[in-house]
């Protein structure tokens, strides 16, 4: 019998810095707890099987097979590009388990290819990099299942670990870890309301951006100047989106100083205004999750924002530490669609 090689990687709640990924800008995630562990046994033929605890049937796919729009394309493409890297020479037999809610804006998919790639590199014994691994997942998201998303996710799960935050600047991969709020936890909490990044609405928004970038013949819309991007007589929503974007780099950057500076109050404001531009400038909020970002505040949050790539999933607020229970039950009792997921902390 082949023998089976195991990896992991963790879900990330991004802490700010939405739809910048894409647009040259900065974002701020950190990894949490919960992870996907994958057990990948590599196979003579061209067979991708996957059996995984979220799904009560197995699945049974060809190494040949485009996205067929199932729960198993992630695995598919993902044992696709370890064939395109030479970490695999055929299909796999792959068994999933995972402890990140999928659709939820926690990276569940990334989390899942990064790990069969890092488990596919322990197959080859080859010494292909975090970073050329977060690369590869991202062209699988993208070319293989058609998710127009940036490299954010592949890069917080493929590099970061639980205990502090990345602040990754998306253009040129640079990236530098800091230290979480002292006596704060950066809560995740479940809307109770999932999207799937395949639904359309995300590519919308990133159609939305390349409007805008046409326009003013960037790649980079977040290092535009709020005032020129006012000035510019663009239509209504692509002005909102460009300055959407502009802004939130720059509370990106302002948070990390924040977290190097360990002003945690500053860190709370820039959260409370990301969340505002989510909502009214992006338009990537649905009112449910503005409700819970509100209480959230208004319970003692010191900021709060929906986290993710937005329509759903979760909200990450910062608490302090010796208040996060009565937070907790409080928040969830007046919203009882909701639930606690994870808290990154200082480790
Ligand atoms: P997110 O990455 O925000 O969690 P996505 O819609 O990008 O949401 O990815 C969710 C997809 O990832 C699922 O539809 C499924 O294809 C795959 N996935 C995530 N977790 C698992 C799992 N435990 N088992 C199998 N597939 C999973
Ligand atoms: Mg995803």
């Amino acid at each position: 019998m082949s023998k089976a090689f195991t990896a992991r990687a963790p879900g990330r709640v991004n802490l700010i810095g939405e739809h910048t990924d894409y647009n040259g800008g900065w974002v701020l995630p950190a990894a949490l707890s919960v992870g996907i562990e994958v057990s990948l046994t590599p196979r003579a033929d061209s067979a991708v099987t996957v059996s995984s605890l979220n799904y009560a049937a197995p699945a049974m796919r060809e190494l040949t097979e485009d996205a067929v729009g199932d729960w198993s394309d992630p695995c598919v493409g993902a044992i696709c590009e370890a064939n395109s890297l030479g970490l695999l020479e055929g299909g796999a037999s792959l068994d999933v388990s995972s402890t990140i809610p999928e659709g939820s804006g926690l990276s569940s998919s990334a989390a899942l290819i990064v790990a069969i790639l890092k488990a596919a590199r322990q197959a080859a014994g080859s010494d292909l990099s975090d970073v050329d691994l977060a690369i590869a997942a991202r062209r699988v998201e993208n070319e293989y299942m058609g998710v127009p998303c940036g490299i954010m996710d592949q890069m917080a799960v493929a590099l970061a670990s639980p205990g502090s935050a990345m602040a990754l600047d998306t253009k040129s991969l640079d990236w530098e870890i800091l230290p979480l709020p002292a006596g704060h936890e950066m809560v995740v909490v479940h809307s109770g309301l999932t999207r799937k990044l395949t639904e359309g609405r995300y590519g919308e928004r990133k159609a939305e951006c390349d409007a805008a970038k046409r326009h003013f013949g960037t790649e980079d819309l977040c290092l535009l100047d709020p005032g020129e991007i006012e000035a510019a007589g663009l239509d209504d929503v692509p002005k909102r989106r460009a300055l959407h974007c502009a802004t939130e780099h720059q509370r990106t950057l302002a948070a990390a100083k924040a977290l190097r500076d360990g002003d945690v109050a500053a860190l709370g404001r820039l959260m409370n205004e990301s969340h505002a531009s989510m909502r009214d400038l992006f338009e990537m909020s649905l009112p449910e999750i503005d409700d819970l970002v509100a209480t959230s505040v208004g319970l003692g949050a010191l900021g709060a924002r929906l986290t993710g790539g937005g329509f759903g999933g979760c909200i990450v607020a910062c608490v302090p530490a010796n208040e996060r229970g009565v937070w907790l039950a409080e928040l969830l009792k007046r919203h009882p669609q909701a639930r606690f997921i994870d808290a990154a902390r200082p480790s």
